[in-house]
């Protein structure tokens, strides 16, 4: 989609620091990091948010989580990590292209502000 950030770091339009590719799913790190570890997990194909994804391709919601869980198993050890899919105004989210955020590497509060 024209002008969307995470298309065209999917294109390999705009340098992103990736660190798993498939032929469905990339990860990169994040820009702003919000913990020792942030990356985000993204289908290459634009879908605006996790409901528009789940609606069009059920299975490549499953992937991207499958994806997201291995690489927060991989990086959160037995500590364990934490998945985010912030959707819409009020969930927070700024990218409209579907992402799950994967934080590891310190303890995290819960309920978030
Ligand atoms: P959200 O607020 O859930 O939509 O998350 C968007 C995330 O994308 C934020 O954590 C940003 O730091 C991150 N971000 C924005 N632009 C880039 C970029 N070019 N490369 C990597 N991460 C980015
Ligand atoms: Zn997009």
């Amino acid at each position: 989609m024209d002008g969307c950030i995470f298309c065209r770091i999917a294109a390999g339009q705009v340098p992103a620091n990736i660190i798993y590719r498939d032929d469905e799913v990339i990860a990169v790190e994040d820009l702003n990091p919000q913990a020792p570890s942030h990356a985000l997990v993204l289908p290459l194909a634009h879908h605006a948010t996790i409901v528009a994804l789940t609606r069009a391709k059920p299975t490549l919601a499953a992937r991207l989580m499958t994806v997201a869980s291995q690489l927060g198993a991989e990086r959160g050890g037995e500590r364990g990590f934490r998945l985010v899919v912030n959707t819409g105004e009020y969930g927070g989210q700024t990218v409209d292209h579907v992402h799950v955020h994967v934080l590891a590497g310190r303890r995290m509060s819960w309920p978030p502000g």
